[in-house]
C-alpha cells in the first residue's frame, strides 16, 4: 500500500463526504523546526532548518475551470473562490494562505485551474514551527501539479512565491526559511540556507540524532515590537561599522574579530545585538562541519552556546524558555537545547540520543509544569522529507 493511502483514509473520506467524488492526489507540505540559526535571515545570514514529521496534507482532485473548492478539518469550514477573483477573507484566515499562494503562482504567470480539497495538519497552529508555511506549500505544490506545471519552477521560486503569499495577500512578514525548508528538506538532512544568495545545501544529519521540541505554550505577544526593535539596532550596528568597513552591506559581512577591533563605535546594546548575529552565524557554519563529521557533542555545545547568546546578547529568551531549555538539558543522552524561532515563547529544541526522547519528554513534564504552571506540548521527530505530490 502507498504510503499515503496507509495515514490518510479520514481525509479521503471527508473529501468524498464534501464533494461525491474521490481524490486522486494528495500534497503534502511539512512544517520545521530551525537547528540554529537565529535573528541571522534579515541580517543576510545563514540558517540551518530540519523538516518535520507532522505536515499540512491536501488531498485534491483538479477541476475543468477556475473554481476552488476547500474543506478545512481543523477548523470544520468550507469556503469557495473563483481564480480570477481572490479576496482576502477576514471571518476565514486559513482561506488567505491558500488564495495568497494562487495570487502569488499566478502573478509568476503559471495559467492555474481549480480544484476541490481538503485539508487537515498536525502542525500545532500558531507555535512557531510554521505550520503556515507547510499550508502554502502543500497548496503551491496542488495548484502546480493540478495545472501540469510542476516543472514551470526552480524550488526556490515557488518557496518565494509562497512568501511573497505571506507577506503581500496574508499580510505576515516573515522570511524565506520556512517556505524553503518545507519546500526542499530532505530526509536525515538539515538544510543550510543563504538567506542572501538563497543558494542551499543539504546537511547529513545523522540518523542516530532525534529532535524533541518542546512547546512553552507562553505568549508570545512581546515578539512583534522587540522584532522590530531588534532589526532596528542590528542596522544601526551596520552603519556604524561601515565607517570603518566600507565594504559591509549586513552583519553578515562581518567577522568576530572585526567586531572586537570596532567595538568602542558602537552603543553596548548595540554591541551585544551584532555579537549575537555574528557570532551565530560563526556557529551555523561550525555546527554544519560537525554533522558533516557526525560530533553530535560540538552540535550540542552549539545549540547551548546559541541559547546563550539569544538570552544574554540577543535578549529574547523568556522565563519560561529558559525552565524549558534547562529542564531538556537535564535529561540524560541530551547534547543540547536551545529556544526556536524568534524567542518570548514558542518552542525550544534539544537534540537527543535516539531511544532517550521518551527520557527528556519526561524530564520536561516533570520541571516545567511545576515551574510555571502551564502544562507544555512535547514533539519529537527525525529529520523528514520535504514536500511532495503522491496518487492516491
Ligand atoms: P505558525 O506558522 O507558527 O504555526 P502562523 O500564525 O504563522 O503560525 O500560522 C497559523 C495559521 O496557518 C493558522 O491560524 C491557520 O490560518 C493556518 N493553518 C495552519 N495549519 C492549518 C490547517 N491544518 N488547516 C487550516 N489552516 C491552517
Ligand atoms: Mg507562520
Amino acid at each position: 500500500m502507498n504510503q499515503a493511502e496507509g495515514d490518510n483514509p479520514p481525509l479521503i473520506e471527508t473529501f468524498v463526504q464534501q464533494f461525491d467524488a474521490a481524490p486522486i492526489h494528495i500534497a503534502i507540505g511539512p512544517g520545521r523546526v530551525n537547528l540554529i540559526g537565529e535573528h541571522t535571515d534579515y541580517n543576510d545570514g545563514f540558517v540551518l532548518p530540519v523538516a518535520l514529521k507532522r505536515d499540512v496534507r491536501l488531498v485534491f482532485r483538479p477541476r475543468a475551470d477556475r473554481r476552488v473548492r476547500l474543506h478545512s478539518v481543523e477548523y470544520d469550514e468550507t469556503f469557495e473562490f473563483d481564480l480570477d477573483r481572490l479576496a482576502y477573507n477576514k471571518a476565514m484566515l486559513w482561506t488567505n494562505y491558500v488564495q495568497g499562494v494562487a495570487w502569488a503562482l499566478q502573478q509568476e504567470g503559471l495559467p492555474l485551474i481549480g480544484l476541490d480539497g481538503v485539508i487537515s495538519g498536525n502542525v500545532p497552529r500558531g507555535s512557531g514551527l510554521s505550520s503556515s508555511a507547510a499550508l502554502e506549500i502543500a497548496s503551491a505544490l496542488a495548484f502546480m501539479h493540478a495545472a501540469g506545471q510542476m516543472d514551470a519552477l526552480t524550488g526556490p521560486q515557488v518557496a518565494q512565491a509562497a512568501q511573497r503569499a505571506e507577506n503581500q495577500f496574508v499580510g505576515v512578514n516573515c522570511g524565506i526559511m520556512d517556505q524553503f525548508i518545507s519546500l526542499l528538506g530532505a530526509e536525515n538532512h538539515a538544510l543550510l540556507i543563504d538567506c542572501r544568495s538563497l543558494g542551499y545545501e543539504l546537511v547529513p544529519f545523522p540518523a542516530n540524532a532525534a529532535l524533541v521540541i518542546g512547546n512553552t505554550k507562553a505568549s508570545r505577544s512581546l515578539a512583534g515590537s522587540a522584532y522590530n526593535q531588534r532589526r532596528q539596532e542590528c542596522e544601526s550596528g551596520v552603519a556604524a561599522l561601515h565607517a570603518v568597513l566600507p565594504d559591509i552591506t549586513a552583519l553578515r559581512d562581518v567577522t568576530s574579530a572585526q567586531l572586537e577591533t570596532h567595538h568602542a563605535l558602537l552603543d553596548p546594546t548595540v554591541y551585544r545585538r551584532c555579537r549575537h548575529v555574528v557570532s551565530e552565524n560563526e556557529r551555523v557554519l561550525q555546527t554544519v562541519e560537525a554533522l558533516k563529521r557526525g560530533d553530535l557533542a560540538r552540535v550540542g555545545e552549539m545549540m547551548n552556546a546559541s541559547h546563550e547568546s539569544l538570552r544574554n546578547d540577543y535578549e529574547v529568551s523568556s522565563e519560561a524558555l529558559d525552565i524549558m531549555v534547562a529542564a531538556m538539558r537535564s535529561a540524560p543522552g541530551c547534547y543540547g537545547a536551545r529556544l526556536t524561532g524568534a524567542g518570548f515563547g514558542g518552542c525550544a529544541v534539544a537534540l537527543v540520543d535516539p531511544g532517550r526522547e521518551q527520557a527528556l519528554a519526561d524530564a520536561i513534564f516533570e520541571h516545567y509544569p511545576k515551574a510555571t504552571n502551564v502544562w507544555p506540548e512535547v514533539y519529537t521527530s527525525r529529520a523528514a522529507q520535504g514536500a511532495r505530490v503522491e496518487s492516491l
